[in-house]
């Protein structure tokens, strides 16, 4: 039954304030309920505006490796956590993606979400090009990234004798069942005639094409040095499509881990995403925090550990997570991280901002008067003057 904002306001006005759980989405914060209201009609009775009916936090943590087949092929193989796997994770999805030497992802784009990439194993070669025509034909190593802009068409072969592993992130959890669109399944469901005009190919040639996207394709190994585009004359994209993570990233040291952040000042072309890579060493914990403009997804690339979020009214949750597991964080919520295994917790990390931001409880406590901070815990003055200070990390 919806009940519209207008109908609470006139309820409240006659006083009826026992109506029940649908206006708990109204009241989401205690001090947003009339301090007026008039008093329940009994103890008994039906939660009031004031005292909303608290939804469980939802799982935020799904096995991207595990959780389900994924599409394998001769090619290679992709495992998603879209919402359909993962229905947290609004805003971001991921897809693990395995490729055998000279095998391809076919050419396409995303219509409703940027493409970012963390290569975990091998070497990938990419090609995209922009609305403005200019192209970009770049090599990635373990620890490089990249960034397609949405809608830009685009393309990842495995280069070298070895098999390539990558992580994928999109900017929209919704970015596959709606948006993915390849070249194949275009040009193999659109008229023959049409074809030939289009190309300049013979309509013979289009009549005889498989009715289906390749998807993932089987290709010769690439040559070591960069292929010339058919047509050479293509100018190159001002902006950089790669960026290499772990070699170039700025460091932030802390005594039992690190963070690289990569935001737009690093990476402009990277305009919708913020990557980091943390480590956290066994028995350390990334310290209480939260994101204020964004939501967070991480990636377990090694390690064990558990993630622990707080959604407000007394809602605290916490999840273990190991190798290829996926953890998302709301915008806002609290959270820690801790390692509780005995290997180094290595985490990728995407934030759906350009721009990084956070706030630590112990900077925000440390900010405060110690008498106030004493008052709020009944703790005494000298007790909380000892409270650390902002340690901005992993300890
Ligand atoms: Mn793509
Ligand atoms: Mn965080």
């Amino acid at each position: 039954m919806p009940t519209s904002r207008r109908d609470f306001l006139s309820l409240s006005t006659l006083g009826l304030t026992a109506i029940g759980s649908t206006l708990g989405a109204l009241a989401p914060e205690r001090s947003t309920a009339s301090p007026h209201a008039s008093p329940a009609p009994s103890a008994h009775a039906a939660p009031t505006p004031l005292d909303p009916p608290i939804v469980e936090l939802e799982d935020f943590v799904y096995d991207i490796e595990n959780g389900s087949k994924g599409w394998v092929g001769e090619g290679g193989s992709a495992k998603e956590a879209t919402v359909e796997e993962f229905p947290v994770s609004q805003s971001i999805a991921g897809v693990s993606m395995r490729l055998k030497p000279g095998a391809f992802r076919e050419l396409h784009w995303h219509s409703i979400a940027a493409e970012w990439a963390y290569v975990l194993e091998g070497r990938v070669r990419t090609t995209v090009i922009t609305p403005g025509g200019t192209t970009s034909t770049d090599d990635f190593e373990t620890g490089d990234i990249w960034y397609f802009p949405k809608g830009h068409g685009h393309m990842l072969q495995c280069l070298g004798d070895k098999p390539c592993h990558f992580l994928l992130g999109f900017d929209s959890g919704h970015f596959s069942e709606f948006g993915t669109f390849s070249v194949t399944d275009w040009v193999s469901h659109t008229s023959p005639e049409i074809m030939a005009r289009n190309t300049g190919l013979p309509a013979s040639f289009f009549a005889q094409l498989p009715k289906k996207e390749v998807y993932i394709g089987v290709g010769k190994l690439a040559a070591d040095t960069l292929p010339k585009n058919i047509d050479p004359a293509k100018p190159t994209s001002a902006f950089s499509h790669k960026f290499r993570m772990e070699k170039d990233a700025p460091m932030q040291e802390f005594k039992g881990g690190f963070h690289k952040i990569v935001s737009s000042v690093e990476f402009p072309i990277q305009n919708s995403l913020t990557a980091v890579r943390m480590d956290i060493e066994p028995g350390c914990i990334r310290e209480l925090h939260w994101h204020p403009n964004a939501d967070e997804w991480q990636y377990v690339m090694s390690g064990t550990g558990k993630v622990s979020i707080f959604g407000s009214h007394g809602r605290v949750k916490t999840m273990p997570f190991s190798k290829g597991m996926v953890s998302f964080i709301k915008q806002g919520y609290g959270h820690y991280v801790e390692n509780t295994g005995t290997e180094t917790l290595k985490l990728i990390v995407l934030f759906n901002s350009p721009v990084y931001q956070e706030l630590s409880l112990n900077d925000w406590l440390t900010a405060n008067p110690a008498q106030l901070v004493a008052d709020h815990f009944g703790m005494s003055t000298g007790q909380a003057a000892t409270l650390v200070n902002h340690k901005e990390g992993i300890y």
